[in-house]
């Protein structure tokens, strides 16, 4: 189904497409101009220089190494949330909350009507697909994880929250077809937060990309999966994509018990790791997921964005990745 929806969009992929969930880690010169632009010692147009090279050098980066679907590895992000909450009407900076060990950031504070201001990904998109002729897949991060993440000062609830952001993310959405994109991810990694809420995270889903024409990617990285399958394949999405690359792995006992429906992206690469993996340890888990899934339902991909780990790991996991899945395109079922 989803492979005759990928060549309608005239995407013709090998088996077991490759691609990455998005963020790549910033060259030492961008981390440094990033810096210096807070204390307005180069101008945003210098920066802005800065992040192309970048976006060039990972869009050349993941050609080398033949991934078939290639993201512009968000050099000119911070955080996935943050980076909509400022250019969209309606949010302020909230207070600091605490994040991991101690470190402290400003959570963004929904403070009137949630509105578009016109495109926030697009221009960026088009750019990067300029340089490639691979496709290149559009960035978004989702409603209920834009709702979850930040507080809520102006709706009576999160539903109404969530449902308004989904109505206004559409826009981008529309916007981003627009220009051509015919993969488009949509993250939601914080959909198992709160198991009740998935009824609405659905519907928040469904208000993004109801009767637009894409290839829809979902990825959830983190949370108690067995509390929200199977109702999770309920997201209007062609593929989600899951962070199992080593303990959650019994996720595919799950899938089992009741079947899953969709294309299923296996996420092969441990982020949080320095140690590169070797391909025979990606063909394990890649032979995993084929053990409960047909092949040609199967893409491959790191378990999460790779922006926490160096340039050099960065590319040596992901030629792991490569190998692996060569052998094994090569390989009978
Ligand atoms: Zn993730």
């Amino acid at each position: 189904m989803s492979r005759a929806k990928l060549r309608d969009l005239g995407l013709d992929l090998p088996l077991l497409p490759t691609s990455t969930v998005g963020s790549f880690p910033k060259p030492d010169y961008l981390v440094e101009a990033r810096a210096r632009l807070g204390k307005n010692a180069i101008s945003r147009a210098e920066l802005s220089d800065l992040e192309k090279k970048a976006t060039e050098f990972w869009v050349r980066t993941q050609e080398e190494l033949g991934v078939d679907v290639l993201v512009d590895g968000e050099q000119y992000r911070g955080d996935m949330v943050a980076y909509f909450a400022e250019l969209m009407g309606g949010f302020a900076r909230g207070g600091l909350v605490r994040s991991y060990g101690n470190r402290y950031y400003h959570k963004p504070a929904i403070v009137g009507e949630a509105r578009w201001p016109g495109p926030m990904t697009v221009e960026w998109w088009r750019w990067t697909q300029a340089l490639t002729d691979r496709p290149v897949k559009g960035m978004l991060t989702g409603p209920y994880t834009l709702m979850d993440w930040s507080f809520n000062d102006h709706y009576p609830d999160r539903k109404a929250a969530c449902l308004a952001l989904a109505r206004e993310l559409r826009k981008e959405l529309e916007a981003l077809l627009e220009a051509g994109a015919k993969v488009v991810q949509i993250d939601e990694p914080a959909l198992s937060v709160r198991p009740d809420e998935l009824g609405f995270a659905v519907e928040a889903m469904h208000g993004v990309v109801d009767g637009l024409r894409a290839y829809y990617i979902t990825h959830a990285c983190f949370g108690a999966f067995e509390t929200i399958y199977p109702g999770l394949l309920d997201l209007p999405v062609d593929n989600l994509d899951l962070a199992i690359s080593h303990s959650a792995l019994d996720l595919l006992a799950m899938f089992e018990k009741d079947p899953f429906t969709k294309d299923l992206s296996l996420g092969v690469l441990d982020v949080h790791s320095h140690v590169v993996e070797s391909p025979e340890e990606v063909k394990a888990r890649i032979r995993r997921g084929a053990g409960v899934l047909p092949r040609e339902r199967i893409w491959v991909d790191p378990d999460c964005g790779l922006k926490t780990r160096t340039v050099e790991e960065s590319r040596r996991k992901l030629a792991a990745m490569m190998a692996a899945v060569r052998e094994l395109r090569g390989a009978p079922a």
